[in-house]
């Protein structure tokens, strides 16, 4: 199956890894692959046109830390501290979770990144078995783990979790290459240096992505620090032997100079999540430094308790605007790096080189934002109006390898409907 996208204009990459904006040109996808990007009089012939006027084709959005099923939780405990928030509010709701919950919740969080144009998501949360086969059903693409925690130095390792931990990444095989599983160690203070030494050994020989809180608040900075003879999360990872180019770090908002420097060594990336640590009052990532240090930045939301919604376009707008302002520097982290840092910077943290970007030869996660609204017209400056006008509403159209699974307003590989009705009961059961 082949499909021509024609009359956009493309935000395609360069061969310089720049972006270029092309105007009178069109996209061929044949199957899952980006086959052709060019003038239309040259393009290859395909089994499907879609008339793309009047819309930006852009790579899809990576959401590189989500925790899904916390639609479940959207704005509960909203306006309390970190730490109240998790013990009062979150945690005895998570109590009451089942496995079917995470389905429901994890399917509707999936339907809220799709309609706002996120292709490629990273889930850390409870029953990822769950999960794991709700973004196998409905198209999308993700990185799915099981939460590595453990509380006891003296526990024997191999634990039950750890056990969970392993077969995930073991097991949950996807023949199309769509659908991750991944390690993941919840944060340095919700595990024990045994633990994460071990999966950092057999992690030698599955060499899976490793998905990680880091430095998120000054509390916990400072604790590790305390706990561990000055070590800071990032020093302390790093002797226990997890970190490399696999490893994934959200938050880094209190990480150190020193930490950049190990983080740009190994090769470890970061997830931004502006909407979160500002809810949560965590503090500002320093992005800018990062970035001009060599370190690979990507974007996330976060959960939906903490943000509270799954808009890529929000965080990369509020993500900017934070950035300018506390470097006192308007042309700090610009439109094109943001665009940068929500697709192919994403792409790369969650470990997938094949994405990310609009070039021959890479996989068609494709979004489709409409011109048609107000706000987005005159269109002078493409990678600025994405950045700084664009709404998450405004996409039209979201593909994911090739396949169409959101279409102006109707999902194709999910039932709205059931989806709303399934959803409700669960609010209702869980805080009636
Ligand atoms: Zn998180």
């Amino acid at each position: 199956m082949s499909i021509k996208l024609k009359n956009g204009i493309i935000l395609a990459t360069g061969e310089n890894g720049d972006f270029r904006v092309l105007e009178g040109s069109c996209i061929v996808i044949n199957g899952k692959i980006i086959e052709y990007i060019g003038p239309e009089e040259d393009a290859p012939c395909a089994d499907e046109v879609k008339d793309m006027r009047n819309r930006i084709l852009m790579p899809g959005l990576v959401n590189a830390h989500g925790h899904g099923p916390m639609t479940l939780l959207r704005g509960v405990g909203g306006g309390l501290a970190l730490q109240e928030w998790l013990e009062t509010a979150i945690f005895p709701i998570e109590d009451k979770l089942t496995p079917e919950d995470i389905a429901v919740g994890e399917r509707w969080a999936i339907m809220e990144m799709l309609a706002s144009g996120t292709t490629c998501v990273s889930d850390m949360y409870d029953f990822p078995w769950k999960t794991w086969e709700v973004m196998k059903e409905s198209g999308i693409k993700g990185n799915v783990c099981r939460v590595g925690l453990s509380f006891s130095d003296t526990e024997e390792i191999p634990t039950n979790r750890f056990n969970e931990c392993v077969s995930l990444v073991r097991d949950y095989k996807d023949e199309d290459d769509r659908v991750f599983s991944e390690f993941c160690l919840h944060s340095e203070y919700l595990t024990k240096e045994a633990f994460v030494r071990k999966i950092a050994e057999i992690n030698s020989e599955l060499h899976a992505n490793v998905n990680v809180h880091v430095s998120e608040t000054r509390r916990e900075h400072e604790e590790c620090k305390a706990r561990h003879n000055g070590l800071t999360p990032i020093q302390y990872l790093e002797k226990c032997g997890i970190l490399d180019e696999n490893t994934y770090a959200a938050h880094c908002v209190w990480v150190e100079d020193g930490d950049l420097e190990i983080m740009k060594e190994k090769k470890v990336s970061a997830v931004f999540n502006p909407s979160s640590n500002c809810k949560l009052a965590s503090g500002f990532a320093s992005i800018d430094k990062m970035l001009t240090k060599g370190v690979n930045v990507a974007l996330g939301t976060d959960g939906c308790a903490s943000n509270d919604n799954l808009n890529m376009f929000e965080e990369m707008h509020l993500g900017s605007m934070i950035i300018k302002n506390i470097k006192s520097d308007a042309t700090k982290l610009n439109s094109e790096q943001m665009l940068k840092l929500a697709t192919v910077n994403g792409a790369r943290a969650m470990g997938r080189t094949d994405t990310g970007e609009l070039k021959v030869g890479k996989r068609a996660d494709i979004i489709a934002v409409s011109l048609d609204k107000p706000h987005m017209y005159p269109a002078f400056n493409i990678p600025n109006l994405l950045v700084y006008s664009a709404q998450g509403s405004d996409v039209v159209m979201t593909m994911v390898d090739g396949n169409i699974l959101y279409e102006n307003g109707e999902y194709k590989t999910i039932d709205a409907e059931k989806a709303r009705f399934e959803m409700k009961k669960c609010i209702d059961r869980i805080y009636g």
